[in-house]
């Protein structure tokens, strides 16, 4: 007969054993995220793309009566794609088309702009939202001209044949927070459509985690001189655009201009890039958009949510907002010969790979807040988050642009303190020296993208501002 004390030791070791069955590390790879990036067709999206440039032009004040030109058809043919991979997936998909009469510098009578959008919704987080976007309207050397020919193969019909294609693959599996495909309007015309899908996500009360928005990805051939298939730009902004000054005086001091939520989405794409995407790398750009620029992501930014835009890595900017024409021997104009459709499938496996990671796992801890000035130990604690299983504590040199260390903390491992609020302190690992951020981790061992602390890395929007002793 095992003592008392014998017994009570098996015991204690057995429920150890089983915990730790429970709770285990993330894994390095998915399989149900390898299987997505498999089924991205590139002739899919090549004959998307041509349909797109058989509408002519989609101008944003181009006609809308013909079935066969102009922004109106093209609208009406993404609808159609839309509810076709519904039909295909038990009628799974929402189509909603926000729009605004707009009348504007570029768009001098009123006209309707307006954005096709299918959302698959969450099953257990349904307010929890991934956006990916693209613009479908198109245009040449004059903004204003609605009756050229404007084919807008690169810009933007890349974009929409490959938020097409994602929402078709995407659809084969479900998701426990809601994924929503956005094809825009009026994005040359001064960014509205990612204005009015933004301002519809607000009023709708969305807590979108990332607007994941395409604009110029399927070319491979930059008017520098380099071909390059193996990278794709992800542009995040380093500060969050609603900011107040109380709050920028904080991070100022305090560290964070390297940290948005953006930023951290761009450094979560980096990493599963090169692991579900064969060669693919990303080139993360420290700015919201390339230089002067803009794009539907700066809406969402603006809205407070986190949001990044991909573009190829060399833009050839004969083939941009371009007549059709040919002057010594150079032609110009946006045309689908330029259109690289392998390449353009590995950036659509990219967003439907990152869509399917967010949607998987949990969102990153709430109101998160770090400790640990004048002590060789550094704290971090936060509001416990649905879903979560785990947590991933991450640092990292503050030069260096991705999360170097991590250490995987179970909850039976985190400290309970007052108001429900989870803490961990790593030991011996100096606040001053690192940058440090936590992600959430889900039951079934997907990570979020990494958060840092306080208002300037919080993914959510409009959080209440932190409050600061002076
Ligand atoms: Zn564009």
């Amino acid at each position: 007969m095992p003592s008392k004390t014998v017994l009570i030791a098996i015991l204690l070791f057995s429920a150890g054993a089983m915990a730790a069955a429970v709770a285990a590390p993330p894994p390095i790879e998915h399989p149900a995220l390898h299987t997505i990036s498999r089924e991205i067709s590139a002739s899919r999206l090549q004959a998307t793309l041509q349909q797109l440039v058989d509408f002519g032009t989609r101008q944003t004040m181009s006609e809308t009566q013909s079935d066969h030109r102009g922004i109106g058809a093209a609208r009406r043919w993404v609808k159609v794609q839309f509810q076709d991979i519904s039909k295909a997936c038990g009628n799974c998909l929402e189509i909603v088309t926000p729009s605004k009469i707009i009348s504007g510098e570029r768009i001098p009578k009123p006209t309707k702009v307006m954005d096709i959008v299918a959302i698959l919704r969450g099953r257990s987080d349904p307010q929890r939202v991934i956006v990916m976007t693209a613009h479908l309207d198109s245009r040449v050397s004059n903004v204003m001209n609605a009756t050229a020919n404007a084919p807008g193969a690169d810009d933007d019909g890349s974009g929409v044949a490959a938020v097409i294609e994602a929402a078709r693959v995407l659809t084969h599996q479900r998701y426990p927070a809601t994924l929503v495909f956005g094809v825009d309007s009026g994005e040359e015309q001064g960014l509205y459509g990612g204005k009015i899908l933004a301002a519809y996500a607000v009023a709708k009360h969305w807590q979108v985690e990332a607007n994941l928005n395409n604009d110029i990805i399927g070319a491979i051939a930059g008017e520098n001189g380099v071909i390059d298939n193996t990278r794709v730009r992800v542009f995040s902004q380093g500060t969050k655009s609603n900011e107040t000054l109380r709050q920028a005086r904080y991070r100022n001091y305090t560290g964070g201009e390297v940290d948005s939520p953006s930023r951290n989405l761009a450094r979560f794409i980096a990493t599963l890039a090169p692991r579900y995407v064969t060669n693919l790398q990303v080139q993360m750009i420290y700015r919201t958009d390339r230089y002067g620029r803009g794009g539907d992501q700066v809406a969402f930014l603006n809205a407070g949510y986190p949001a990044i835009r991909f573009t190829e890595p060399n833009e050839n900017y004969r083939h941009q907002h371009q007549n059709l024409r040919t002057v010594n021997g150079i032609r110009y104009g946006d045309t689908i010969n330029h259109v690289n459709f392998p390449y353009l499938a590995k950036v659509t496996a990219l967003n439907a790979v990152t869509m399917a990671a967010l949607a998987r796992a949990p969102v990153p801890p709430a109101e998160l807040r770090i400790s640990g000035a004048v002590t060789p130990n550094t704290t971090l604690s936060w509001q416990p988050v649905a879903g979560a299983a785990s947590y991933l504590l991450r640092w990292r040199d503050t030069t260096a642009p991705q999360w170097q260390y991590s250490r995987w903390v179970p909850l039976s491992a985190l400290r309970h303190e007052a108001h429900g609020r989870l803490a961990y302190s790593l030991q011996n690992i100096v606040i001053d020296n690192d940058f440090f951020g936590v992600s959430s981790v889900s039951a079934d061992g997907y990570v979020s993208p990494a958060e840092f602390p306080g208002f300037a890395g919080s993914f959510r929007r409009s959080p209440p501002a932190t409050s600061v002793k002076h």
